[in-house]
């Protein structure tokens, strides 16, 4: 038997005018972070998400990072962290020297509980940090009206969000801060990258400072000689990365809508299906399909399901991590929500380059390896 070409679980959508972009940034000189290309995209991703400031970033990670720095986040500090993420999300809070309080997810989105958010509330607790899963956003009216009772900020985790929306508002609009991934499995993405985005300068301002080694960057500084007065890093996105992203940002909306017809194609394949519950698409949201997950029925053994999709030639992988289970959190209380979606998702190929063909080879692997 030969086996067909696998189909891959992500695929970036890059060719000509990211190229063209680059060759841009090229002639112009400016390659390092921070300079007139990031600044320009940076204009760009504010309007997108419905902020006033962005600040693009090495990368999510070091977005969450700056936040939690500019809001002044340190060690005695306990926040509230949405559990079923990637652990960049927990790892933030640990790099301020905060503690991270895990909240349980909602069985169906798989976003953070409210209920479970102001369980974890304490007196030591200074904010609410939550997730966009596979970029749809949770509920932030309910998340707002929690961090308001309580005197907290509040922070979107929307690595997965670009183009998302709730309740007609855009995803980095939702919270106080919010911050985004253009990693390469995300929606838009140069390889690495991030962004920091908010309503609030003083905040931005802040990171900005400390992304470019506790001094304003390069790029418009003036010619005074800095002084250096705080501890900073280098969480710079270069120019030429930035330039990628530009072009990134032209195609949004074709490749929201590539992703979005997919998800229409499986969700009503696999609707049909015992074995598998599809993923819920809340009330008025526009999800933006980073990934989709299937939530494989409790019998079923993940990891035969798995190797019998690879074998069939489809990428796939488990869904996403519940932090409380990982070890570099120490001991946490038991969030079985979490913990039962970390055991039973299924994530397979979603991307902007699938055709229906490649989809519904896809849609027949899953039949025939929840059958075997
Ligand atoms: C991908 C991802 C991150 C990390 O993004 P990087 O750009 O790799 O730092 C953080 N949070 C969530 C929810 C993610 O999906």
């Amino acid at each position: 038997m030969t086996i067909p070409p696998t189909i891959p679980l992500g695929r970036p959508t890059v060719g000509e005018p990211e190229l063209a972009a680059v060759a841009a940034v090229f002639a112009s000189g400016w390659l390092a972070g921070a300079g007139p290309t990031c600044r320009r995209f940076e204009a760009r991703f504010a309007n997108l998400t419905g902020t006033a400031h962005a600040l693009a970033t090495s990368n999510c990670g070091s977005a969450l990072f700056l936040g939690l720095r500019a809001l002044g986040v340190g060690p005695g500090d306990e926040v509230v962290v949405a559990d079923y993420t990637f652990p960049a999300t927990g790892h933030a809070v640990l790099q301020s020297g905060a503690t991270p309080v895990f909240a349980d997810v909602r069985p169906d989105s798989f976003c953070a509980d409210p209920a479970a958010i102001e369980a974890a509330i304490g007196p030591r607790t200074v904010g609410i940090l939550v997730v966009d899963l596979a970029g749809q956003p949770g509920d932030f009216d309910a998340y707002r009206a929690i961090a308001d009772r309580h005197g907290l900020w509040l922070f979107e985790d929307a690595a997965c969000a670009a183009g998302a929306t709730y309740r007609t508002r855009p995803a980095g609009s939702l919270a106080d801060l919010a911050a985004f991934s253009f990693h390469g499995r995300k929606g838009i993405t140069a390889g690495e990258g991030g962004a920091l985005v908010s309503d609030n300068a003083v905040l931005i301002e802040r990171a900005r400072k400390t992304h470019s080694y506790g001094v304003a960057p390069a790029f418009g500084r003036g010619e005074d000689v800095p002084v250096f007065d705080e501890l900073g890093y280098n969480f710079r996105l270069s120019d030429v990365q930035a330039a990628i992203l530009g072009a990134q940002l032209d195609r949004l909306p074709s490749l929201l809508a590539a992703r979005r017809s997919v998800a229409k194609r499986y969700t009503e394949a696999f609707r049909e299906l015992d074995a598998v519950e599809v993923p819920a698409e809340l009330p008025d949201r526009e999800h933006p399909w980073q990934s989709y997950l299937l939530l494989l029925a409790p019998e079923l053994d993940r990891g035969r399901v798995l190797a019998g999709l690879r074998a069939r030639g489809i990428g796939c992988t488990f869904g996403t991590y519940a932090s409380h289970l990982q070890p570099v959190y120490g001991r946490q209380r038991p969030l079985p929500v979490s913990a039962d979606a970390f055991r039973r998702h299924l994530a397979i190929p979603m991307h902007a380059e699938l055709t229906e063909e490649q989809a519904d080879r896809v849609i027949d692997a899953v039949r025939g390896a929840v059958d075997a």
